[in-house]
């Protein structure tokens, strides 16, 4: 095949700021699990666009979705409503348990809102003069949590380095321990107007909070009247099993925010909420010119309608199955993790002490093999595929990854 390149990976490093460094080869095209890149070589896509890619690529319903709104209404700001993310709104509030919906772009955005309100509901239901004098403004989070990467939301995340060089930060925010339940007790108090968590820390490394913690969280949040906002950005829209993680758990936010999967592909970001607590954000307090713009809503449509059915959830956990079978057999072979933690097809398999920090060795390696992984940290390699890849691209895809690792160990 003839090809020639008008753009290439080394004209990335000419006209981009190097904050990212993305790998050697372009992808050009997807369809399902499967990615080409510019050379026409075939990829098995476990990355799945970090979690947001859960119908694969080229879907044809979200293909059919947009060029149907595209050929409509792309765009009118939020002077003027629109079907589709009326429509979308009527769908999540079925399926969940908020009665109310913001819309954002992307999952910072989200979660810029959840504790905005949060902030903005304390300040106006908890006035000083009926908190015993206290300003109710305090946010708790978790160590090596992730929320985004606005300044707001990395003051919030749990990890320092995301904030290093961008000080001053805003204040309020404090850290405790994730799974912690004695270290959040003694940070909580009247001060605090939220907590906010992942059910499952996704970029810390895959780790899923114990029912016992999630539950613990709830009752502190409850006994200090400080909202629970739940980060869904990673854990939602069919990843887990369930169409949200807190449903696994049981245990009902105040808050959710979802982006990432939510539109499939197409940039989306939600922040639900119950009618009580929407009230804080009356006309004028907070907004967004693309929010519920009708091509991102009439897309989530349609992935809402696919994912929001057993079939669809309960394949994800047959494939979790699929999945850690199979990373087990290699491990037995080649003796490189400690576990491999997972919920659904949020899969993060830790390095062990020989391995630490070599996260990314696996990951280049498996690009070589031609299967794209991810990583969750420095040492734990990251799978969050689409959630209808098919069982044979899971075992194909597993393959190619044995044989990276084989390469690493060698
Ligand atoms: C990815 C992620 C975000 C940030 O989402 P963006 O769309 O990149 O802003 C926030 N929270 C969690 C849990 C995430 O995984």
């Amino acid at each position: 095949m003839t090809n020639h390149k008008t753009v290439t990976r080394e004209m990335f490093d000419d006209v981009m700021v190097p904050n990212y460094a993305p790998g050697k080869i372009i992808p050009v095209r997807g369809e399902g699990s499967k990615l080409w890149d510019q050379d026409g070589n075939e990829f098995i896509d476990f990355a799945g666009g970090i979690a947001v890619n859960v119908l694969g690529h080229a879907h044809p319903a979200l293909v059919d979705a947009l060029k149907n709104q595209g050929e409509k209404l792309w765009h009118l700001s939020n002077v003027l409503a629109n079907e589709p993310a009326i429509r979308l709104a009527q769908r999540l509030t079925d399926l969940t348990f908020a009665e109310k919906v913001f819309y954002a772009n992307s999952g910072a955005e989200a979660n810029e809102a959840a504790l905005k309100l949060a902030r903005r509901y304390a300040w106006e239901k908890f006035p000083a003069e009926k908190n015993n004098g206290i300003e109710k403004n305090e946010i708790i989070a978790f160590n090596n949590s992730f929320h985004g990467r606005t300044l707001f939301t990395v003051s919030v995340g749990g990890q320092a380095k995301y904030r290093e060089g961008f000080e001053p930060v805003p204040g309020g925010i404090s850290h405790v321990d994730f799974n912690d339940l004695d270290a959040l007790a003694a940070k909580i108090s009247d001060k605090t107007c939220a907590v906010i968590m992942e059910p499952i820390e996704g970029e810390g490394g895959i780790i899923p909070a114990t029912q016992a913690f999630i539950e613990g969280v709830r009752a502190l949040c409850d006994k200090h009247n400080a909202l629970l906002i739940f980060d869904e950005v990673q854990t939602g829209v069919g990843r887990t099993g369930a169409l949200y993680a807190y449903m696994n758990y049981g245990v009902t936010p105040d808050i959710l925010t979802t982006a990432k999967a939510l539109g499939g592909g197409f940039p989306i970001g939600a922040m639900l909420t119950t009618t009580e607590i929407a009230k804080s954000l009356v006309i004028g307090t907070h907004g967004s010119t693309y929010g519920g713009n009708p091509l991102a809503c009439a897309v989530s449509e349609a992935v809402i309608n696919i994912i929001a059915n057993p079939e669809v959830l309960n394949g994800v956990k047959e494939k979790n199955k699929l999945f850690v079978d199979g990373l087990n057999t290699i491990n037995e072979k080649y003796q490189i993790f400690d576990e491999v933690r997972s919920a659904g097809l949020l899969i993060g398999a830790a390095l062990n002490e020989k391995w630490q920090g070599k996260a990314k060795d696996f990951l280049n390696a498996a690009q070589l093999e031609q299967v794209m992984v991810l990583v969750a940290g420095p040492s734990v390699v990251r799978f969050t595929p689409s959630l209808v890849i098919d069982n044979e691209e899971i075992k194909e895809g597993l393959a190619r990854f044995e044989r990276a690792v084989a390469k690493v160990v060698s």
